[in-house]
């Protein structure tokens, strides 16, 4: 089983770090109308986990993908790391992202991706609050060692039933390969750009299981340059040092170039289907309690 998903906040983040310029919007807007192009020749649908500030800011994009037949998922509401929020916070964040999505889309919005798959052996409790909150399936958990998220322990490699504190959610964990003694994801982010599309290709046909992932920011290459350290510090919310800014430039920039191509070769070359579709035809007869 194949599955893919977009997470989508670009609207958002140039609004709020870069005061919204115009031509940034644009090259958004086509490159969302490229991928939605490419889904509807191959007869694909995709969950779209969206920001919810972009139904409150930016309602024509969640209108799109949705009349276009897509699943629209939360991403939170302002794009924070679910590591620095509290309960009270999450839960404030969710129900708001939520709102304002399913009041745009029409849909009812169940699917949930925390911002860098923030949610880790730290915070497991946010399953509960995202269950009390309507999610019913989570893909926040990516279970290897990870900046700003990361969950090494979760024992899972693929769908499953996950229950804390009584309360259960249906995972659909980030698929990881294992080389040279350390497991990396291959399906979206820095390593799917890169990761040769062969080697990609081939671990998708090995495996049962394969959840791809893309941000439209991966799949442009970037001329802007390393971020300011007042811009890092207020998006990271850690040391906006030199080599810590140069770091993270290396990480975003690396493979952009063709990253767009290569990713449209992967799906015109399998069937993917969206997380609602997969829920539809799996059992999750396994649980695991966390
Ligand atoms: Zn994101």
């Amino acid at each position: 089983m194949n599955i893919l998903s977009f997470d989508i906040e670009e609207w958002y983040i140039e609004k709020k770090f870069c005061g919204g310029r115009v031509e940034k919007y644009r090259k958004f807007d086509s490159y969302l109308n490229k991928i939605l192009d490419i889904l509807d020749e191959n007869n694909q649908k995709a969950t779209f986990f969206c920001v919810g500030r972009i139904a409150a800011d930016f309602h024509y994009v969640i209108r799109k993908i949705s009349e276009r037949g897509h699943e629209i998922g939360c991403h939170s509401n302002e794009h924070l790391w679910l590591t620095q929020m509290t309960p009270k916070q999450l839960q404030e964040d969710t129900k708001e992202a939520i709102d304002a999505l399913q009041d745009v889309s029409g849909q009812s919005v169940v699917s949930y991706r925390a911002p860098a798959f923030s949610i880790g052996e730290k915070n497991k409790w946010a399953i509960e609050i995202l269950a009390e909150c309507g999610i019913e399936r989570d893909s926040s958990i990516y279970p290897a060692v990870r900046d700003f998220g990361g969950f090494p322990a979760f024992p899972a490699n693929n769908p499953v039933l996950i229950e804390y504190n009584n309360v259960q959610l249906k995972e659909f964990p980030i698929a990881l390969t294992h080389m040279l003694g350390k497991d990396f994801a291959f399906s979206g982010g820095g390593y799917f750009r890169l990761f040769p599309l062969q080697f990609i290709k081939y671990k998708m046909s090995h495996n049962n299981y394969f959840i791809a992932y893309f941000h439209i920011g991966d799949l442009i290459h970037n001329q802007d340059g390393m971020m300011t350290r007042i811009e890092y510090e207020t998006y990271f919310r850690e040391n906006g040092s030199v080599k810590n800014r140069m770091m993270r430039y290396v990480k975003s920039s690396i493979g952009t170039k063709g990253a767009f191509e290569k990713m449209q070769k992967l799906l015109n070359s399998a069937s993917f289907v969206s997380l609602e579709d997969a829920d539809n035809q799996l059992t999750f007869e396994n649980k695991i309690l966390l």
